[in-house]
């Protein structure tokens, strides 16, 4: 898998997240009108307005592999309790509740706005792969490394103040770097 590859493949995988968004726009509510207490004092306002959530019993993952993207198997096979695309984001039914989990998707939404659609896929996609899986994605360290500390109720900070500077400096040595085949 080179970076060629992963970018030819860019336009299947926006497509497959639209059609998904899409298939699902009835049931998509905003973040706010869940009532969750602390996400305000981390996120703004216009964050939790505009970010949707949408609870199904599986959360949707793109068929990667008969996409001819290897190498993601790990992903695409998760079964994840969360998994967010642009500014919406799929919880698991059963943790339409957890507050945890609604502010580690969130990160995920913060990085999307930040990188735009394509950086983010492309950074995301590096990440999994040069780092040998999912939970040692840079980009999950970093939604797990801030959800820690919301859970051990961590003064309140804003994390889109912390996420930005982060991916700007991480994200350019991500692109940046070559893959092996
Ligand atoms: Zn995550």
């Amino acid at each position: 898998m080179s970076l060629q590859q992963l970018q030819q493949k860019l336009p299947d995988v926006r497509a497959w997240i639209d059609r998904t968004l899409a298939a699902h726009a009835a049931q998509a509510r905003p973040v706010v009108d869940l009532g969750f207490p602390r996400l305000g004092s981390y996120y703004s306002p216009t964050l939790l307005v505009s970010t949707k959530v949408i609870a199904v019993a599986k959360v949707p993952a793109p068929p990667l592999a008969s996409m001819g993207l290897t190498g993601f198997d790990e992903f695409e096979n998760l079964d994840a309790a969360g998994i967010t695309y642009l500014s919406s984001f799929f919880v698991r039914h059963g943790y339409e509740r957890d507050e945890s989990l609604h502010f580690h998707e969130l990160v995920h939404v913060v990085q999307w706005q930040h990188l735009g659609p394509e950086r983010f896929i492309m950074a995301y996609a590096l990440g999994h792969l040069l780092s040998g899986g999912y939970r040692t994605n840079p980009l999950e360290e970093m939604a797990y490394r801030l959800q820690a500390r919301f859970d051990q109720h961590a003064p309140p900070f804003d994390v889109a103040a912390i996420v930005h500077p982060e991916l700007d400096r991480l994200v350019p040595a991500l692109l940046g770097s070559t893959l092996k085949s």
